[in-house]
This record gives structure tokens, C-alpha cells and sequence, in this order.
């Protein structure tokens, strides 16, 4: 527990002097004057000896983030998405608590190949050769037509179904093709089949994350003793977090270095060639 401490949660005077006198952090720029609940993780300030200092100051050379930064995936989830972590401030030297929420993003499909996502569902092969032309029409001309008008096309007054069995498919034809295509080409590689667009199995989400400040100028002695305790719990689970994260990154500096490597990326290069009467 480096950043972790324990609060009477019977003493509404330790809780609050917990709340208020927790280190705190900008929100977004220092301008704004928004804050809430910090830490600052910059590495002379986690308490490292000197060996891991200059490790950490090696590792600070590199991508190391996605490696250390799990414990903001599990708190955010534990949250429900109501509050994140982020960091902030000028090389992210601080970790910072953030309102937040889930919101849809409305994709429904995805292209295998590619990874573009599309607003629209795949919709499901038809089981006929009728059925299939009956779709393709409706589809084709976006659904807009009375039922009647396209049951009296000729090639679909052709079809050899019954007038209930062609309307029913014009019917779901019409609702469908409001939000869906008919195959699964993509809109941006142009695969289709087997590795062409799918659909989602569930809603997507994604975190928006707020701006807004957390309790900042807050007067906690208003506050019940329930209340005081769950936001103790939350701000205490934050703390929590900082320590996995500060864990993790000791583990990276002290189970990994840093080594340098000299790579080769080709890359096109344009010149100016001139031609001249030789
Ligand atoms: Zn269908
Ligand atoms: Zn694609
Ligand atoms: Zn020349």
C-alpha cells in the first residue's frame, strides 16, 4: 500500500478529512480549474530506490503503458463504467479519478479483413431463390414502395408463391432493410463471404469520459455517514488501483530493460527527376 490507506469508516471526521485532504489533480487543463482526486506517478515520486530509478527512467524511453495499465480496466468495470482512470498533466505524470459513462456506439457489423466497422447488420441469407429476389428488390429501392406495388411487378407476380407467402416477405423485406444489407461486402476493403463483414453479438459500447470535476469544493459535513462511506469506498478503491499500476510498473523495471535496437522501415521516398536533353 503505497498509495492505499486505511480510514475509520465509523468516524465521519476521518472520513471527511480523508475526502478533503485527498491530493488532487486537473481534470482536463490547468485553465478550466476542474479537479479531482490524483496522484502523481511521476517517477521520483514513487518511492523507488535509486537503481529502480534509473530502470524507470529507461522504461519512460518506451511504449511501456499497455503493459502496466490493466488495474484501470478492472476498476472501470467493477464501476460499471460510472468512473475511470485517466492521466494527466504535462508527460501523464499523474493519475487522476473521472466520471464516465457507456454510451452505444451503434456499430453493428464489423469487417473481418479490415476491422471497419458499419452502422448497418448483415442481413441473413435468405432460404429461397424467391425469397432472395423478393429481398433484393425491396432492398434495391429501399423499402419505400405501398406492398401491393411490388407484389404487382411482373417478376414478382411471377413468382410461383402464394400472395400471402410474397407479402409476408415483402413485409419483412421492408422493416429489414432499414438497418441492414444484403451481403456482407465491405464498404472500405471490399471483402465479402467467409471474411467479409459479421455481425456484433452484442451492443457495442464505448467510455465517454467527463471533464467535470469530482466533488471539488465539496462540503462534505453535509453529507450522510452512508454517503461519506461509499465515496470513501470509491476514492480508497482508486487509490487501490494507483498501487496496482505503480506495482505493475515495478515489475516491468525490475523483470525487463530496455534495449535498444537499430530497425529498418521501408519507406517511399519521392525525388525530383528532371530530364535533360543529353
Ligand atoms: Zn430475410
Ligand atoms: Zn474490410
Ligand atoms: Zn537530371
Amino acid at each position: 500500500m503505497f498509495f492505499e490507506t486505511t480510514i475509520d469508516k465509523r468516524s465521519k471526521k476521518a472520513m471527511i478529512d480523508f475526502l478533503a485532504g485527498h491530493y488532487r489533480y486537473n481534470t482536463m487543463n490547468g485553465w478550466n480549474h476542474s479537479t479531482s482526486y490524483a496522484h502523481c506517478i511521476k517517477v521520483n515520486k514513487l518511492g523507488l530506490t535509486s537503481e529502480q530509478s534509473n530502470a524507470a527512467y529507461d522504461m519512460l524511453q518506451t511504449d511501456f503503458w499497455n503493459e502496466i495499465d490493466e488495474p484501470i480496466a478492472d476498476f472501470t468495470s467493477e464501476m460499471s463504467g460510472s468512473y475511470t482512470i485517466g492521466t494527466n498533466g504535462r508527460s501523464n505524470g499523474y493519475l487522476v479519478l473521472y466520471k464516465s459513462e457507456y454510451e452505444l456506439t451503434g456499430f453493428k457489423s464489423y469487417c473481418r479483413t479490415c476491422g471497419q466497422r458499419n452502422f448497418k447488420l448483415v442481413h441473413d441469407a435468405a432460404k429461397s431463390a424467391d425469397h432472395a429476389f423478393i429481398e433484393a428488390y425491396v432492398f434495391r429501392n429501399g423499402g419505400c414502395w405501398v406492398d401491393a406495388i411490388y407484389l404487382a411487378e411482373p417478376a414478382i407476380a411471377a413468382i410461383e408463391l402464394s400472395d400471402e407467402e410474397k407479402l409476408s416477405m415483402v413485409q419483412s423485406a421492408k422493416l429489414a432493410c432499414k438497418d441492414a444489407t444484403i451481403g456482407n461486402k465491405c464498404g472500405a476493403c471490399g471483402t465479402e463471404g467467409e471474411h467479409g463483414r459479421v455481425n456484433y453479438t452484442r451492443p457495442q459500447k464505448r467510455l465517454s469520459v467527463s471533464g467535470k470535476n469530482v466533488d471539488q469544493n465539496e462540503d462534505f459535513s453535509e453529507w450522510s455517514l452512508p454517503e461519506l462511506r461509499n465515496r470513501v469506498e470509491l476514492v480508497r478503491r482508486f487509490d487501490q488501483a494507483c498501487d496496482e499500476i505503480r506495482d505493475n510498473f515495478i515489475g516491468l523495471i525490475s523483470t525487463c530493460k530496455v534495449v535498444e535496437e537499430v530497425v529498418m522501415i521501408p519507406k517511399t521516398v519521392k525525388r525530383i527527376e528532371c530530364c535533360h536533353a543529353s
